[in-house]
């Protein structure tokens, strides 16, 4: 395919294997309906305990073999990727490089879902289908202190990108999803500084910036991960950006993602992130 050909593609989905649905071949099915020119599978990484999204540990082995077989056997029509979004949460997450070398993952996406607070045991899960769960967690693990909570998650998210490099750092402020401006606004300066610091060590680790369309296409989020003035900072400092719809189902694989590509053009990045020939590459916007 050409390099001016229509920009569809994605790398960020989950199948049955962890909290998707459907199988990966039915992914593929649908890619290949949709034209698109490449398709990344990123299953949840395993965690040492239950989760409702995890790939469980037993299952990540056929879970390769399954991604490895549909590249070989879709070699001529559509490329395929094998992947894992990578949970952070230091002293219980797997070493990312324990990942990649276990597994031949041709990238990786490194997410922080999971928040530990550096004083007490439990985990803030700031992403769950419920904005009750992420209050709770707020009140129970950090005595509802929204500045304390939310610089936690930047710290680790911060450690994740310097310590354990992955190629793409998943939706960044997903933190806000859940606020919506009740517990704190993005002009905050506290806020900003911790935007900016991230923004710093994106730039230092040469990392490429998600920019993840899940939460407005689900209604969970009125903006982009990273939302508009997030994306103009990284426009302004040049950082590389790719388009996922974290596509849990099939018929997500490019949900959002023409509107998505129009906002990027506007803000004024000339470019995304795209893997060719197995190499990641900048794909003009126009
Ligand atoms: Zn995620
Ligand atoms: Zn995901």
């Amino acid at each position: 395919m050409k390099d001016d050909s229509p920009i569809r593609f994605n790398y960020h989905t989950h199948t049955r294997f962890c909290d998707g649905r459907s199988e990966p071949e039915q992914y593929v099915q649908e890619a290949l309906r949709l034209g698109m020119h490449s398709l990344g599978f990123s299953a949840h990484s395993p965690l040492p305990f239950d989760t409702p999204f995890a790939i469980r540990w037993n299952e990540v082995e056929e879970y390769c073999h399954t991604i490895l077989e549909l590249k070989q056997k879709y070699a001529d029509r559509l490329p395929i990727y094998l992947s894992l979004e990578i949970d952070y949460i230091p002293g219980i997450s797997e070493n990312f490089d324990q990942l990649r070398n276990a597994h031949p993952l041709d990238y990786t996406i490194g997410s922080v879902h999971l928040v530990r607070p550096g004083d007490r045991e439990g985990l803030w899960f700031i992403d769950g289908p419920m904005a009750e769960i992420y209050d709770s967690g707020l009140q129970e693990l950090f005595d509802g202190d929204i500045q304390k909570a939310v610089s936690t998650y930047y710290r680790y998210l911060n450690q994740m990108i310097t310590g354990q490099r992955p190629t793409i750092i998943g939706h960044m402020d997903k933190i806000k999803m859940h606020n919506r401006g009740r517990h704190f606004t993005e002009d905050e300066h506290w806020y900003i500084q911790l935007v900016e610091e991230t923004l710093d060590n994106i730039q230092a680790s040469a990392g490429i910036v998600e920019v993840n369309t899940r939460g407005v296409y689900k209604k969970r989020s009125d903006d982009l991960y990273p939302g508009r003035w997030v994306l103009q900072r990284i426009q302004q400092r040049h950082i590389p950006v790719t388009i996922s719809t974290d596509a849990h189902r099939p018929e997500e694989l490019t949900a959002y993602f023409d509107e998505t590509v129009k906002i990027l053009a506007e803000i004024g990045f000339r470019s995304v992130m795209y893997i060719k020939d197995g190499k990641w590459k900048e794909h003009p916007l126009c």
